[in-house]
């Protein structure tokens, strides 16, 4: 096992009925900046809870932050948070409020001319505004960890920071507020909440069954669980469930002494800055590509995984490893996810154009060995076609 810090501070009120449980969350006094997307939580009553729960709060709200949420738009938060004077943030929705919400947080109080620089690595948060959340969408573990993903729309940008202050001081998880889920965003969450969990477990051993087993768990419970949601959006203990596995997939746990891979989502936050494609969906293009090329590598891990998570016992190591990738396969489209680039109408312009933009950003050396350059990017994006 590999040495490891571990600290996770956020307090998690989950159950139906917790939204009532933020107040005595929030500083007295406090005055609150209430974040949330396209309006959802107005149709489905979160609002309306949300609001009872701030009865005795000052607040100021900023609405409309999109999917994937938009630089431009979250620097008018900023903004407004600033001539507010605001002290605490609440964020009110899915991944993409909640990672908008830890932008807004370390911006306020900013120093430095031009706020991306927190993204493009330029720059460390040196201080950010207090914040709460309230999920409405189980995916992205953002509920539960300190990292953010934010789209520059005018460069077509999609890049992640993480820093010790973003991390929420509370997050509400009623699974009741998810009732609402259409069904590409329930099979969106499974799939990536899946793919967290396999960029963390799918490396190579290093003799960490607890670990190994855990991700399994979070695995084998997604698989049972998922459906029934899919099936009956208003199942409370299938989407209990779900939601607790979703944050348990990305809140630090399963990473803990272990490598780490992430090149999926690293490459896949390309095709959704370049075309818009859900992020889950993204990664269910990438993930098989990266998992076939890499074989060699993973072979341990993939026939561990194969045979725990989908009783494939048949067969070489290779062919069980590819039994196996063609399982996760089939589990994406069977949540109605598909896992081609054609499937999109993406082709090899859009290749190019990934591999011009990764040699302008100087990347190199992803995966968990630091063994993937930039022309294997290119064959697994050929493979994925
Ligand atoms: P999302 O982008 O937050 O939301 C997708 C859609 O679902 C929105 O249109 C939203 O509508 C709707 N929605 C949310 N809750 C709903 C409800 N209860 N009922 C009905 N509709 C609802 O989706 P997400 O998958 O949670 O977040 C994706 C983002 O997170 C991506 O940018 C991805 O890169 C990022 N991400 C972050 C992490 C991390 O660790 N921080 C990890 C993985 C991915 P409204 O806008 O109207 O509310
Ligand atoms: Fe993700």
């Amino acid at each position: 096992m590999k040495n490891f810090q571990f600290y996770n501070p956020v307090r998690i009120l989950f159950g139906k009925g917790q939204i009532a449980a933020l107040t005595a969350q929030i500083p007295a006094g406090a005055k609150v900046l209430i974040t949330y997307g396209g309006g959802s939580i107005k149709q489905n009553g979160v609002y309306d809870q949300v609001k009872a729960a701030l009865a005795d709060f000052e607040t100021v709200e900023f609405g409309g932050i999109e999917a994937n949420p938009h630089y431009e738009t979250l620097l008018r938060a900023v903004e407004l948070g600033r001539t507010e004077q605001v002290d605490f943030l609440l964020a009110v929705g899915g991944g993409s409020v909640l990672d908008g919400t830890k932008f807004i947080a370390a911006a306020i109080p900013f120093e430095g001319n031009e706020p991306w620089d927190i993204l493009a690595d330029k720059a460390k948060v040196a201080r950010a505004v207090p914040f709460g959340a309230v999920l409405t969408l189980p995916a992205t573990g953002s509920e539960m960890n300190s990292g953010a993903v934010i789209t520059r729309v005018s460069t077509q940008e999609k890049l992640a920071f993480s820093s010790p202050l973003t991390f929420p001081k509370f997050s509400v998880l009623d699974p009741e507020t998810c009732f609402t889920l259409p069904p590409r965003q329930i099979a969106n969450g499974i799939a990536d909440a899946f793919t967290h969990v396999l960029e963390q477990y799918l490396t190579y051993p290093i003799n960490t069954p607890l670990q190994d087993r855990l991700a399994e768990a979070v695995l084998l419970t997604l698989i049972e669980e998922g459906p029934k949601v899919l099936d009956n959006p208003t199942d409370y203990d299938a989407m209990a469930n779900f939601m607790w596995s979703a944050t348990n997939a990305l809140n630090g746990t399963l990473a803990a002494g272990v490598v780490t891979d992430w090149s999926t989502h690293y490459v896949a936050h390309e095709l959704t800055a370049l075309h818009g494609i859900d992020h889950a969906r993204t990664l269910a293009i990438v993930l098989p590509s990266m998992l076939r090329y890499r074989q060699a590598g993973k072979l341990d891990k993939l026939v561990q995984y194969g045979q725990r998570v989908w009783n494939i016992t048949a067969g070489t190591d290779e062919e069980r490893a590819e039994a196996t990738v063609q399982a996760t396969v089939a589990f994406f489209e069977r949540l109605d996810i598909k896992t081609r680039l054609s499937d999109y109408d993406v082709g090899p312009d859009t290749i190019r154009q990934i591999v011009q933009r990764f040699t302008e950003r100087g990347v190199k050396n992803l995966g968990e060995r630091q063994e993937l350059q930039i022309a294997d990017v290119e064959k697994i994006l050929t493979m994925a076609l």
